[in-house]
């Protein structure tokens, strides 16, 4: 087999683990440069695309090589090279257009924007000095930090992605912090998605659409916070496809962040997702043990508050959820010993902690609010989960249910099957272990996992506490 066809194949089968938008994103513009004594070299586009490779794919890659070709393939390195000297999908990014912002930019060295930012509604606190770098948020910053340094001109739009409290607005208003000191002039827009939506609806109502359209189509960078609040307003979407086309065209930097990829957010237009899926997407995660440790340590510093690093580890180790759950502890355990006068110390700071053990605990979750987060996630019905329809829209949400039954609840299967409408245990056992074994390596899946329970946990209904 040559090269070509190795690395197609190879792909065909990489294809199949990973969503179309992170598939193109990854691995287009890569190919196969020498393979020699079971050393692959893969070739890609820019050091963007090597580091994620290494580092989120590396295993899934070596292992569909090894599938593929029956030579032994020892080990596989990535190296960034371009085939086709004109064509470059994710422009690769100057290192040098890095270090130039970092040394002309005064305000990078900030913890506070004094600057311009304030006036078009940014938290002076959002800036890149405070914002801590992990291996859970290295790319989305380093996109960032690309696109604050030259707008319009790397990844464009660069779309956002992860879980409530990651640091997606953080990230977005450090863009717009750092655009607006260092470009005057430049014509910059930060609004959430409801602000947008807010916006346009009352000019149409006024009489002053066209005034909108005008606002928005001329500024030079559009800044749209959690974008999946696009769901289910096709007026806005309307409005909003046109305003990113009108933008887009005029190479305009835009920057969307959302709490899901874009081909998972309901209810978007089919040619709303293709946009935009144009440019880069990229996810931002919980950070790491030592990354929570840091980011507590630079919080704590920046409120002037320096806490031991005894007490760090023990908030870092007892608060896994996010990061703005992980400031709420530092502010409470500051606030508690400043009014009691006292120095912070290890107990104090474990028994105040307790309180921040997830306020649901899991067995007052009920199977009625966990079928209700399902079916809001897969945006189906209660009886469609229930029904007994095997089509795959409906088929996949019962099975990803009873297994979320089983491991949140700790039902027995025969109570699984009674909760998903009369089932049989057989089927109950059949679902929780086929989606045991597809959640290790499908990530969409542990991405939607994450998301489900992060609703379980954090907004009860009423139906779901026991009495
Ligand atoms: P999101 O928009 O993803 O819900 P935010 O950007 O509002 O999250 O972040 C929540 C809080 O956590 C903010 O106060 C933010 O400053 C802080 N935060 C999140 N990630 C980091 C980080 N890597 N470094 C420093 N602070 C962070
Ligand atoms: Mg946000």
């Amino acid at each position: 087999m040559d090269l070509q066809a190795l690395w197609q194949t190879t792909l065909g089968e990489l294809e199949l683990t990973l969503s179309k938008a992170n598939f193109t994103t990854w691995f287009r513009n890569t190919f196969i440069g020498s393979f020699e004594n079971g050393r692959i070299t893969v070739s890609v586009p820019n050091t963007f695309t090597k580091s994620w490779l290494e580092q989120k794919y590396h295993a899934a890659i070596l292992k569909a090589l090894r599938s593929t070709t029956n030579q032994g393939v020892r080990e596989v390195h990535y190296r960034v090279e371009v085939k086709n000297t004109t064509v470059l999908p994710l422009e690769s990014i100057a290192a040098e257009a890095l270090d130039q912002m970092q040394a002309s930019a005064p305000e990078m060295a900030e913890t506070v924007s004094a600057g311009p930012g304030r006036d078009i509604g940014l938290n002076p606190r959002y800036v890149f000095k405070n914002f801590v770098v992990g291996k859970n948020n290295e790319l989305a910053h380093a996109a960032c930090m690309a696109i604050a340094a030259k707008p319009g001109d790397t990844y464009n739009p660069l779309f956002i992605y992860g879980g409530a409290g990651m640091g997606k607005t953080h990230l977005l208003q450090a863009i717009g912090h750092h655009l607006a000191a260092n470009f005057p002039g430049l014509r910059i827009r930060y609004a959430t998605c409801e602000r947008f939506t807010n916006e346009f609806i009352q000019a149409v109502r006024s009489g002053r659409g066209n005034e909108f359209k005008e606002m928005y189509r001329n500024i030079d960078a559009l800044l749209i916070d959690d974008v999946q609040f696009l769901s289910g307003k096709e007026g806005t979407q309307e409005e909003f496809f046109n305003t990113f086309n009108a933008l887009h065209q005029n190479n305009k930097q835009i920057v969307i962040t959302s709490d899901r990829p874009p081909k998972d957010i309901q209810t978007l237009e089919s040619r709303m997702v293709s946009r935009l899926e144009w440019g880069m997407l990229t996810d931002i995660s919980m950070p790491d043990f030592e990354t929570r440790v840091a980011i507590l340590q630079t919080k704590a510093r920046e409120k002037t508050y320096p806490l031991s690093t005894e007490i760090l580890h023990a908030m870092a180790g007892a608060i896994q959820s996010n990061v703005r759950e992980l400031e709420g502890a530092l502010n409470k355990v500051i606030a508690y010993h400043q009014f009691k006068n006292i120095q912070p110390c290890i107990s104090t700071v474990q028994s105040l902690l307790q309180s921040f053990a997830p306020n649901v605990s899991k067995h007052s979750i009920t199977a009625r609010h966990l079928l209700e987060v399902v079916t809001r996630h897969y945006d189906i019905s209660l009886d469609n989960i229930l029904s007994k329809s095997r089509e795959r829209r409906f088929a996949f949400p019962r099975q990803v249910a009873m297994y979320l039954l089983r491991e949140e609840i700790k039902c027995s299967f025969p109570t699984i099957g009674s909760h998903i409408g009369g089932r049989d245990h057989t089927t109950a056992m059949h679902a929780c272990h086929k989606i045991t074994d597809l959640v290790k390596e499908n990530e969409q899946l542990k991405r939607d996992l994450v998301m489900m329970r992060e609703r379980l946990y954090s907004q009860p209904t009423l139906s779901s506490v026991r009495a």
